[in-house]
């Protein structure tokens, strides 16, 4: 089969033939329906290097997947060949504390892992090529009727990211309360949404591009707004000088770290998703007092059955762009030129059409 393969670090992925695997025991290969590109997988060709993560190339591409049960390792119950799945993308040991917990992002074990604090798409093979290999039954969850796998397959990230993001703050979002999200691309749209669908909270979004403000207001944000050096000034104006309860920033440049402090309130949650690279200031006098600062990692396998859940109800809908596998090399450089809205999914299978 066809697989978009990340080689070596620095270098862009590339279309090569692998075998097809074969599910051993208590695994289940699963055939792709869609595979989300992400920002991260950018991040992963032209800014990591050797040494920097526990893993590395060569692997295939695409942590974001959902597709159908092809075949069933010797063990495996309660799936069968044909049913539409998500695959929950963090694999850690299953065993630990957290991982019993539901939280295999923060796996306690992480040695004993083939790819800490991965899964399929980050050092082991993911899901941009026909067949996906995973390596326990625990990481599927069965669609609810009606959600389309290629629609589902942005949501095991590009939403559940935003979802785990934004539940920690829950407590924070009231009707009075101010959400700003900073960057609204795959993820940022959808954390829109997941705003919208699971707060009263006014929301406020963010993005230089003109398509990601009508983005952004299509997916329900009140207010849309460039950023500039004033950003926080604007944030301030439109909540009558008070400032935002939740900052969001999938960005996570100096920029927009420096611009989420002079927007935060007294009491915020500023959290940080986008992997940009710049810092923070963290003093007595920056940023207001009580304000906490959070890094998130994905999220995990109940969090995911409850996006999948609003999304089949008609309250999260990723805004999709497909491609074909033999797209994928120029739909990276699409994103990286930002002229991608929303999310571009890679169907890999042939025979279907969304
Ligand atoms: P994307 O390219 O689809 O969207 C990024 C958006 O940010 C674009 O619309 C772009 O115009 C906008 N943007 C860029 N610079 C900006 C600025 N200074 N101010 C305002 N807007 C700006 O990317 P994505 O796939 O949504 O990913 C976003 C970030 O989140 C990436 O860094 C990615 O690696 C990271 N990410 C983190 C996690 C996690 O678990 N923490 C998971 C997935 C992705
Ligand atoms: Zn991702």
């Amino acid at each position: 089969m066809k697989a978009l393969r990340l080689e070596a670090w620095h270098t862009p992925a590339v279309l090569r033939d692998v075998e097809v695997p074969e599910p051993g025991p208590g695994e289940v290969l699963v055939q792709v329906a869609g595979s989300g590109a992400c920002h991260s997988d950018l991040h992963l060709m032209h800014e990591f290097g050797a040494g920097q993560l526990p893993w590395g190339p060569p692997f295939t591409l695409g942590h974001e997947n959902a597709g159908w049960v092809h075949t069933i390792g010797a063990g495996v119950r309660g799936l069968e060949p044909g049913q539409p799945v998500a695959v929950v993308g963090a694999w850690g040991c299953g065993t630990c504390a957290r991982c019993r917990a539901d939280l295999e992002t923060y796996c306690d074990h992480p040695e004993r892992t083939p790819a800490p604090g991965g899964g399929g798409g980050l050092g082991l093979d993911g899901g941009m090529a026909e067949y996906l290999l995973v390596p326990d039954a625990r990481h599927l969850v069965v669609l609810p009727e009606g959600l389309d796998p290629v629609h589902a397959a942005p949501l095991t990230d590009a939403a559940l990211t935003p979802y785990h993001a934004i539940r920690r703050s829950w407590s924070k979002l009231n009707p009075t309360s101010t959400a700003v999200v900073i960057g609204v691309g795959g993820l940022g749209h959808l954390g829109v949404q997941v705003l919208r669908a699971t707060t009263p909270a006014r929301v406020i979004a963010v993005d230089m591009r003109e398509s990601s403000r009508d983005l952004a207001r299509r997916s329900g944000a009140d207010v849309a707004l460039p950023p500039g050096p004033d950003l926080a000034g604007q944030v301030r104006e439109a909540t009558e000088g008070l400032g935002a309860d939740v900052v969001l920033d999938f960005v996570g440049s100096d920029e927009t770290l420096s611009a989420a402090a002079g927007m935060a309130r007294h009491l915020a949650d500023i959290t940080i998703v986008g992997l940009g690279g710049g810092t923070l200031p963290v003093s007595f006098f920056s940023p207001p007092y009580e304000v906490s600062v959070q890094s998130t990692y994905w999220g995990n396998r109940h969090e995911l059955v409850e996006v999948l859940d609003l999304a089949s109800r008609g309250l999260l809908q990723a805004e999709v762009e497909t491609y074909a596998l033999e797209e994928a090399v120029t739909v990276y450089e699409r994103l990286a030129a930002g002229t991608i809205d929303g999310r571009a999914v890679i169907v890999p299978s042939t025979f279907y059409r969304p």
